[in-house]
């Protein structure tokens, strides 16, 4: 099953394909964690992304489209992926059908999580993570045990550089501005399915990720 998430920032991407993960034994490939993860380690690929990530801009797409290619044609990713965070342009999703075709696969859905913008922008000001084993909490949704301490590692939690108020404008005018048209592109192939995510109907990831899993046993 090769799945991409998309949706706005704070929608709950990660949480949903961490869930669809464990139940269908697939490799969760995040490029923003693994830009961040490059920025900590000073990696080459790390000193590029930082000048873009820092800001709530996009990495070049030459950049990312190479290291997206080389993640998803690891062994891992041989019964499958859940790409969270790629594509983000109408360029990145027609190198991904392109990097499918050569390995003789396509995508078999694309899981659009839907979350009013008010409420994007409060999950993401609450939004904080841990660290040392990276768990993400929020302070509204889901709060930990104690203070801002992560209840599995007892450390600090700490907030995501790019989650201010002005940077996070930055970014949503992008998804509205260059990612919403790849999923108008991907709904002219039929393979979208929606899913509404927000607390005023008191539904959030995990009533969307059991939807999503009944969908594909139909
Ligand atoms: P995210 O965690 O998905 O919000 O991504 C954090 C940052 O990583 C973004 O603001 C971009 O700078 C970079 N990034 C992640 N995915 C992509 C992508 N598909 N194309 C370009 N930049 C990306």
């Amino acid at each position: 099953m090769n799945i991409v998430m998309m949706g706005a920032q704070g929608t709950g991407k990660g949480t949903v394909a961490g869930i669809l993960k464990g139940e269908l034994n697939i490799p969760h490939i995040s490029t923003g964690d693994i830009f961040r993860k490059n920025i900590k380690e000073g990696t080459e690929l790390g000193k590029i992304a930082t000048k873009y990530a820092d800001e709530g801009k996009l990495v070049p797409d030459e950049v990312t489209n190479a290291m997206v290619k080389s993640r998803i044609n690891e062994p891992d990713c041989e019964n499958g992926f859940i790409l969270d965070g790629y594509p983000r342009n109408i360029a990145q999703a027609e190198e991904l059908d392109k990097i499918l075709e050569e390995k003789g696969t396509k995508l078999d859905l694309v899981a659009y999580l839907k979350t009013p913008t008010e409420e994007i922008i409060e999950r993401v000001m609450a939004r904080r993570e841990c660290p040392k084993c990276k768990r993400v909490y929020n302070m509204v949704l889901n709060k930990p045990k104690n203070g801002e301490i992560c209840d599995d590692c007892g450390v600090e939690l700490t907030k995501r550089v790019d989650d201010t108020e002005e940077k996070l404008k930055t970014r949503l005018e992008i998804f509205f501005n260059e990612t919403e048209p790849v999923i108008k592109y991907y709904k002219e192939k039929g393979i979208v399915k929606e899913e509404e995510i927000s607390i005023s109907i008191n539904r959030l990831a995990p009533e969307a990720a059991k939807d999503l899993i009944d969908s594909m046993r139909k």
